[in-house]
C-alpha cells in the first residue's frame, strides 16, 4: 500500500518520498483515514511504529493554511496543540512537523522548561499555529499571556499513560478545560490504565480506537538477549562486552539517576565514552549529550525511562537493559529503541540473581523466552531457586493445609507437641535454572 492510497495531497506525498517513506506503516495506515475525517481517535503509541507522522500527517491537511499576518492578541492564538511528557519528545515532534510541513505555511513551536519563556513567546509571535508543549510549560505561557488556546481546533495527547505517570494529569485537565468545546481530540497511550479511560471518555467524543499488536512489535525486528550475571559483576561485565565485540551506539537503560551517573564514572575509567540523560541534568547538557551520541562522539548513551521517551535515533544497534526496568511494560519501550522502522537490532539485558522472576514475568507477557548468552569469566551463582507465582501459591496452600491436617491430628491423638519447624514445609517449587546457551 502507498501514502498515495491515504488520500493525502500530493504535495505531502512528494516530500515523504523525499523522505524515503514508501509505505506508510501499520498506525499510519490505520489512523491517517480516521483522523483526516476529524474523527476522535484512541490509540496504542508504542515507539517506532511511526505514530508520529500518523498524527501529524493529517493535521497537516487538516489545518486551513494561510499567509495572512496575525495582529494584537491572534497572535497568541494557535490552531492546534499537541502535548507530551517530556522536553525530548517535545522537540522530537516539533522536529517531525517541520520535516513533514515543507510545502505548507504551517509553523509549529516548541513549548518546554529549562529556559526562558522569552525566545518561545517570540515564536509564537512571529506566526507558529501548531504548539507542542509539555503542560508545565503550556500553562506557564498561558499564564503569561503569550498563548492563548480558545483557538484551538486540534488537540493530540503524546504518551498519555506517561504524562499520568509523571503526575500531569491535574494540568492536562486545566488545559482541556482551556480549549473550545467543539474540537478534534486525538489521544495516543501505550497502555490504557483505568485513570487513561476515565480521561479519555471526558476529552475524547465518540472515538474509534486502534490498537496495534503488542506482541508483534518486540518480536519483530529485535534480537533479544539475556546474561545472566552476579548483581556486583555488572560493570566489568557491561564494559567487557563493549570492548570485546566494539559495540557502538549503545543506549544504555538504568532505573535512577544515581545509577546512571555511576556508570559513566566506571566506564570513563575503562576508557569507554558515555554520557547520560536523566532529570537532574539541565537541558543543555541533556542535547548536548543526545546529539554527541547522534554524531557518533559517545558510545553510549545512558538514559533512565522517563528521560528516554521519545528519543528517535536511527539505525540504534544495540540497547542494553542494565537493570530490569521497574515496570514490566517498560521494557517493551524499552527495547523499540532499536529495530525501527524496519531496522534490525539487538536488545540485551543484564539480570542478576534477584531479577530472575521478572525476566520471567516479561517472558510470559511478550510471549518470548529471550536468549541466554554468556562470557568467559563472568560465571553466574545463583544463591536461589526461582519459584513462579503458581507453585508459591501452591507452596502456601500446602502449608495451610499441613498446619490443618497437624492440628486435627494433634486433637484426636490428644498430643500437644508441635512439630519442629521447617519439616512440615513442603517444597513445590519450578526451578529455572539458567543454563547459558552460547557466548556472546
Ligand atoms: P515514531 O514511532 O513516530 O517515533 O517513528 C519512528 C521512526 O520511523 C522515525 O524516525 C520516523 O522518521 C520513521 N518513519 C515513520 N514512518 C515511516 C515510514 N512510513 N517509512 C519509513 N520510516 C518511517
Amino acid at each position: 500500500m502507498s501514502f498515495k492510497r491515504l488520500n493525502l495531497s500530493q504535495k505531502l506525498i512528494d516530500t515523504l518520498e523525499k523522505l524515503n517513506y514508501t509505505t506508510p506503516t501499520e498506525i499510519q495506515k490505520r489512523a491517517i483515514p480516521i483522523l483526516l475525517q476529524k474523527r476522535d481517535l484512541l490509540a496504542t503509541s508504542q515507539t517506532g511504529t511511526g505514530k508520529t507522522a500518523a498524527f501529524i500527517l493529517p493535521l497537516l491537511e487538516n489545518l486551513t493554511e494561510t499567509t495572512k499576518q496575525k495582529r494584537g492578541e491572534e497572535r497568541y492564538k494557535i490552531d492546534a496543540l499537541i502535548l507530551a511528557p517530556t522536553r525530548e519528545l517535545v522537540i522530537q515532534i516539533d522536529h517531525k512537523i517541520d520535516e513533514y510541513a515543507e510545502s505548507f505555511t504551517h509553523k509549529s513551536v516548541p513549548l518546554y522548561g529549562g529556559i526562558k519563556l522569552g525566545s518561545q513567546v517570540s515564536a509564537i509571535r512571529a506566526g507558529a499555529n501548531i504548539a507542542v508543549g509539555t503542560t508545565a510549560r503550556v500553562l506557564d505561557h498561558v499564564k503569561n499571556g503569550s498563548l492563548n488556546l480558545s483557538n484551538v481546533k486540534v488537540i493530540i495527547l503524546d504518551e498519555a499513560d506517561k504524562m499520568l505517570e509523571m503526575g500531569f494529569i491535574d494540568n492536562i485537565r486545566k488545559i482541556i478545560s482551556l480549549l473550545p468545546k467543539q474540537r478534534h481530540s486525538v489521544m495516543f497511550s501505550a497502555t490504557f490504565p483505568k485513570p487513561i479511560l476515565s480521561l479519555a471518555k471526558t476529552f475524547l467524543k465518540n472515538p474509534l480506537t486502534i490498537e496495534i499488536d503488542r506482541e508483534n512489535l518486540s518480536t519483530q525486528q529485535v534480537k533479544q538477549l539475556v546474561h545472566y550475571v552476579n548483581e556486583e559483576e555488572k560493570l566489568p561485565l557491561l564494559s567487557t562486552l563493549i570492548k570485546k565485540h566494539r559495540m557502538e551506539q549503545i543506549l544504555l537503560f538504568t532505573n535512577t539517576k544515581v545509577q546512571a551517573d555511576k556508570i559513566v564514572e566506571y566506564l570513563k575509567n575503562h576508557n569507554i565514552k558515555a554520557q547520560a540523560i536523566h532529570g537532574d541534568k539541565t537541558q543543555r547538557m541533556r542535547m548536548e549529550a543526545l546529539s554527541n551520541f547522534k554524531e557518533k562522539k559517545i558510545q553510549l548513551l545512558i538514559a533512565t525511562d522517563v528521560a528516554a521517551r521519545g528519543i528517535d535515533i536511527l539505525n540504534l544497534p544495540h540497547v542494553i537493559n542494565f537493570e530490569l526496568p521497574t515496570k514490566n511494560e517498560e521494557y517493551i519501550h524499552r527495547i523499540g529503541r532499536t529495530g525501527r522502522a524496519g531496522e534490525k537490532g539487538e536488545a540485551l539485558s543484564l539480570v542478576c540473581e534477584k531479577e530472575l522472576f521478572q525476566l520471567k514475568e516479561i517472558e510470559e507477557l511478550i510471549n518470548i523466552r529471550v536468549e541466554p548468552i554468556t562470557t568467559e569469566n563472568f560465571e553466574f551463582t545463583p544463591h536461589i531457586t526461582l519459584t513462579n507465582r503458581k507453585s508459591k501459591k501452591l507452596e502456601k496452600r500446602d502449608e495451610v493445609n499441613l498446619k490443618r491436617a497437624k492440628e486435627l491430628a494433634e486433637k484426636m491423638l490428644g498430643d500437644k507437641k508441635s512439630t519442629p519447624k521447617g519439616k512440615q514445609k513442603r517444597k513445590k517449587s519450578t526451578a529455572i535454572n539458567p543454563t547459558n546457551k552460547r557466548h556472546f
